[in-house]
């Protein structure tokens, strides 16, 4: 028998779909093993506040299709400093929580490091749209996302092909360019810009514009990550400079939510049953990962320690076929 009792889970950061199915995932896992679980609402806020819920078998029903999550989720301030941190541990002696399980971004597992280094035994699992955990090839609601932005893409096309326009669409990604590059080679556009790559209008845009023109092209997509932005900029100088009607679209938060794809949903049941195992098998302070399509974990301070590249072979792909 595990020598944890009680598991406490939270949803932090980003929301992601695939997050509920995460959540559902743990607390039948958890309770499998005959550990109690409780839902801390709102991600570290929960903590402090001392918002917290007993979950059950039922609790978790009619929620493996949703969207969202239904722990809620949030940015705490108060967590960063370590008052907050130590309200939070308090909070968890007094429910009698040994283990936390954690589904969230790297900035929620640096949360996790905190609570860790004060006696707290968690479990990070990688839920946020961006995919831009390093220990990890993939992220819950990453494929969610991607399909949501794809489809959204598949529909302006359709208007920017009637008018044979240019469209400057922004997608999610504040960091990392992953869900950019991806959508970008799944729509067909003519340029990706990522916040990984400086770019120059001129050599990126303007030049790669005229020369399908000339080869009859007569509609341009130009996809954007959020954190190269200057969507309305980039598409001022675009129509200044070419003539072609050129309209910025930003997705905005609409990427975040739906129903979670099947592999969101898969993927979630998978990596939270592997942080209920190691909980109970009494391993503790690991992050949960995919690596070559098998889960996997790794320690916190390696995984936070890791660095995740942009697959060379994803910007060469978009390069060579976005003609
Ligand atoms: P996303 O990828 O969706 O942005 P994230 O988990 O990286 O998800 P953050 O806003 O960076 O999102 O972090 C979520 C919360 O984790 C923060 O609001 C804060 O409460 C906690 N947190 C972040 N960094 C630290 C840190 N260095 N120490 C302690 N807690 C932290």
């Amino acid at each position: 028998m595990s020598e944890i009792k009680t598991v406490g889970v939270l949803t932090s950061g980003g929301d992601a779909p695939g997050m509920n199915p995460a959540i559902r995932a743990v607390v039948r896992r958890a309770i499998y093993h005959g550990m109690a679980v409780k839902g801390i609402k709102r991600g570290y806020n929960g903590l402090i506040e001392d918002d917290i819920v007993d979950m059950n078998l039922r609790s978790v029903s009619e929620i493996i299709h949703r969207g969202g999550t239904i722990l809620y989720t949030a940015r705490s301030k108060e967590f960063m400093t370590e008052e907050g941190q130590n309200k939070a541990v308090e909070t968890c002696r007094r429910h009698g929580i040994d283990a936390l399980i954690v589904i969230g971004g790297d900035g929620s597992f640096r949360g996790c490091r905190a609570l860790a280094a004060k006696g707290i035994k968690c479990i990070g699992i990688p839920g946020t749209i961006d995919n831009d955990i390093a220990c990890s090839d993939y992220t819950i609601g990453y494929d969610t996302a991607l399909n949501t932005a794809m489809e959204m893409i598949d529909k302006l096309r359709d208007t920017t092909q009637s008018h044979e326009r240019c469209s400057v669409v922004e997608v999610m990604g504040r960091h990392s360019g992953y869900l950019a590059i991806n959508t970008g080679i799944a729509t067909g556009a003519l340029c990706i810009l990522i916040p990984e790559k400086s770019f120059n209008v001129e050599r990126d845009i303007l030049s790669r514009m005229r020369e399908t023109q000339a080869q009859g092209k007569k509609n341009f997509l130009i996809l954007v990550a959020e954190g190269v932005g200057q969507v309305f900029k980039i598409a001022e100088e675009i129509q200044s400079k070419t003539g072609i009607e050129t309209r910025a679209t930003v997705l905005g938060h609409v990427q975040r939510g739906g129903s979670p794809s099947l592999r969101d949903r898969v993927m979630a049941s998978q990596m939270a049953v592997k942080a209920v195992e190691l909980l109970s098998n009494d391993k503790y302070n690991r992050i949960i990962g995919m690596k070559y399509d098998r889960i996997v974990d790794f320690d916190i301070e390696d995984a936070l320690s890791m660095e995740k590249e942009l697959d060379p072979h994803l910007i060469e792909v978009a390069k060579v076929i976005s003609i």
